[in-house]
């Protein structure tokens, strides 16, 4: 069992037992600021590694309202009732907009996150964008070392949270409201050539001719858009995430692009490329921080925006005249 003062090697361990509790304890190492819980993480990802990869990474975006969490529970539930474990990184709502709940008190998931087979993991409000943190794909590794074979990342499509999380799943789904029309509701156009099947949600009772409309209007402009993915059309469905309609046809769809991009090694393609751009991502992360925590640069800065605002000195001068102070201090 896991404890409050668990060593590192209990959690690790507990991580390959599939124990939830040991999770959720890495996770928050994983998302701690302390220096030396940073340490811990590292270290625990380096063991954990050997055990990650083996998912199916999906990301699921859409405006507040959209249905994503009635969604994600409705697809997430059929899911680990046919076997899967099923990991969400969600987006806490709690924290969605000025520290105010924006869709009321409701617990999200509730039924899902009773499930056995199920992990639910809110986004803290501490450096999120939409819900995504910088830490999440180290949170997607260690639920993979938990033997979690789906893993779905949530998202509010706000900010630059979309091509974020393009940057760390295998699948990316948009869920849509039904009477887009041409407005397409206030969704960036830019997010339809990031995503590889479009739902449109809420398609019952009075709705479904509507949706079915919606859906028609939706695979018509998708024409006119490059596909996110090489080899894959991204194409429009429908679905209701409360009577569940539809849903296991999603399921299936996302089946096909797997099997349809790991033949073609687009798949493992894409992987490849992701970690590579988070590499270089924390490389300037880090270069970011040591640069404006660095004491010469902290000393001269004020001094040189000022200059710089009041035509004294050229932005160029200015920006070379701080690297030079802090090459030196670290040289
Ligand atoms: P989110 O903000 O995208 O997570 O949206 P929610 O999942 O919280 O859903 C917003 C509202 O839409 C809630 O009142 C849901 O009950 C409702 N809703 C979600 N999915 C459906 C659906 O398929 N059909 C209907 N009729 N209502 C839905």
């Amino acid at each position: 069992r896991i404890r409050n003062d668990s060593t590192l090697e209990e959690l690790i361990e507990g991580i390959l037992q599939k124990d939830r509790a040991a999770l959720a304890k890495v996770i928050t190492l994983i998302e701690s600021r302390a220096l030396r819980h940073q340490e811990q993480s590292r270290t625990t990802l380096q063991k954990l590694l050997p055990y990650t990869g083996k998912s199916i990474r999906i990301g699921v975006t859409g405006v507040p309202g959209a249905g994503k969490s009635t969604f994600i529970e409705s697809f997430g539930y059929l899911l680990c009732e046919l076997g899967h474990r099923v990991a969400v990184l969600a987006v806490d709502p709690s924290s969605t907009i000025n520290g105010g709940s924006i869709l009321g008190d409701k617990t999200r998931m509730e039924k899902l996150a009773k499930h056995p087979n199920a992990f639910i993991r809110p986004s803290p409000s501490g450096g999120v964008l939409g819900g995504v943190h910088t830490k999440t794909r180290e949170a997607i590794l260690a639920c993979e070392a938990a033997g979690f074979n789906v893993i779905i990342v949530e998202t509010v499509g706000v900010g630059q949270s979309e091509s974020i999380v393009r940057g760390m799943v295998d699948f990316y789904l948009l869920l849509v409201l039904t009477g887009a029309g041409d407005e397409l509701q206030g969704i960036k156009k830019g997010v339809l050539e990031l995503v590889d099947l479009i739902v449109v949600n809420k398609a019952d009772g009075e709705n479904v001719t509507n949706a079915k409309k919606t859906m028609h209007e939706y695979n018509q402009i998708l024409h006119m858009f490059q596909p996110a993915t090489t080899g894959w059309t991204t194409k429009a469905a429908m679905c209701s995430s409360l009577t569940g309609i539809g849903i296991e046809q999603v399921w299936e769809k996302i089946q096909d692009f797997i099997e349809v991009t790991q033949s073609s090694s687009v798949f493992k393609e894409r992987r490849q490329i992701q970690i590579k751009e988070w590499l270089f991502s924390l490389i300037k992360e880090r270069l970011e921080t040591s640069f404006f925590s660095n004491k010469n640069i902290q000393e001269m800065l004020p001094e040189l925006e000022h200059n710089v605002m009041n035509d004294l000195t050229t932005v160029p001068d200015a920006v070379d005249t701080l690297f030079s102070a802090y090459k030196k201090k670290d040289s």
